[in-house]
């Protein structure tokens, strides 16, 4: 044996690496960030408290300014805490080093935020979805059915999901936060609240199972790899011990706390986008073989449905164009024919538009 089979554990050198393609020089609708970015005299003064920083010292691990700030900013209930992950990826991997208990399993509806499907597997979890409707809605019956039988540590709902982008029922979401009661935690991952102004947030009080779980990165800040999830205290005293202490460093953590300050000019930016959702849904819409699925996210979904051409083909006219989206059709048999398109500037969505109208021509 050589020496990575002695040491590497075999469904680890089984996976494929995750695999980011090189975007330089193209239109990049890929990854649901942000396009815009910070007007010159935020820029300027961010700079000036980021020189400031004293990167000779570990962080202080508690926290407690930029914790404040995302409390006071962000519609935390009052009396609940937050715990910080370097991105919400980090904390996705805290809840399932902290939930590894034998036997323990992780669910979610498919297709889904593939990170749950991973970490789980990484921390030794078994993992179990569930497929969506063909409407990409939740089939809550197959949900409650499949939580009664495999008792689910860790239960993801995305709100809204990727790569879906629609908001799930809240009823559903509800039953399920129910159903599943004092054998495990529910986690709501609203990575694009911004987007979607629905939330379960303000609604903690009434579970003692649900997490909440968000991000910056989509609200535009997805450089800097900040996120945090709010839970009732007991729950988040226990994550918080499996959390590296300094998980969050310094310049993180004081770009934060200034944009924290200015927060109106990140809502602004997704108020637009919001606006360019719109038209650019109404657009791709009205192209004769494209369908496109309702989205409270930053992206939408679409189906290539010709007979003419089909999603990888079109995925490839874009980028012979240069423009790239993510090509889900492969990822689950839901979403064949699918592309997900990260919604931009008016500009870029133009462009996009004149090269999906250019493939469906060709
Ligand atoms: C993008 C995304 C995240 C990851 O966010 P980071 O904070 O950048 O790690 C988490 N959940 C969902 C559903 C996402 O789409």
């Amino acid at each position: 044996m050589s020496l990575i089979e002695n040491i590497i554990r075999p469904d680890v050198r089984a996976l494929a690496a995750y695999h980011v393609p090189d975007a330089t020089g193209f239109v990049k609708l890929d990854a649901m960030e942000n396009p815009y970015t910070l007007p010159e005299p935020l820029r300027v003064e961010l700079g000036r408290r980021l020189a400031d920083v004293a990167m000779n010292r570990y962080p202080v691990p508690s926290y407690s300014a930029l914790k404040e700030k995302i409390r006071a900013q962000l519609g935390v209930p009052a009396g609940y805490d937050v715990v910080l992950g370097n991105g919400s990826d980090e904390l996705i991997t805290l809840l399932s080093v902290a939930c590894a208990k034998p036997g323990a399993k992780v669910l979610a509806p498919t297709p889904g935020f593939v990170m749950y499907a991973m970490s789980a597997k990484f921390a030794g979890l078994e993992f179990v979805g569930v497929p969506l409707k063909a409407d990409l809605s939740l089939d809550r019956d197959a949900m409650l059915a499949a939580i009664a039988q495999h008792k689910p540590a860790i239960t993801y709902l995305a709100y809204p999901n990727n790569p879906t982008g629609n908001l799930f029922d809240e009823d559903d979401m509800v039953a399920i936060l129910r159903a599943v009661g004092d054998t495990g935690l529910v986690v709501v991952d609203e990575a694009y609240q911004p987007f979607a102004q629905a939330t379960f947030m303000s609604r903690l009080p009434e579970f003692a199972n649900l997490v909440v779980m968000r991000t910056v990165s989509k609200l535009g800040l997805a450089g800097i790899r900040l996120g945090y999830m709010s839970a009732s205290e007991d729950l988040l005293t226990e994550f918080d011990k499996v959390r590296p202490p300094y998980n969050i460093n310094v310049l993180t953590q004081a770009a934060a706390e200034f944009l924290l300050e200015h927060v109106d000019v990140l809502d602004a930016q997704a108020t637009s986008l919001r606006e360019e959702r719109t038209r650019l849904a109404a657009a791709l819409a009205a192209l004769s073989g494209v369908e496109v699925f309702p989205s409270a996210a930053n992206f939408l979904l679409i189906r290539v449905k010709t007979e003419k051409i089909n999603s990888n083909e079109v995925f490839t006219a874009l980028l012979d164009r240069k423009v790239l989206v993510k090509n889900v059709g492969k990822m689950h048999p839901l979403l064949e024919n699918c592309l997900r398109i990260t919604v931009s500037t008016p500009e870029e969505n133009r462009i996009l538009l004149d090269a999906v109208m250019a493939s469906l021509a060709s």
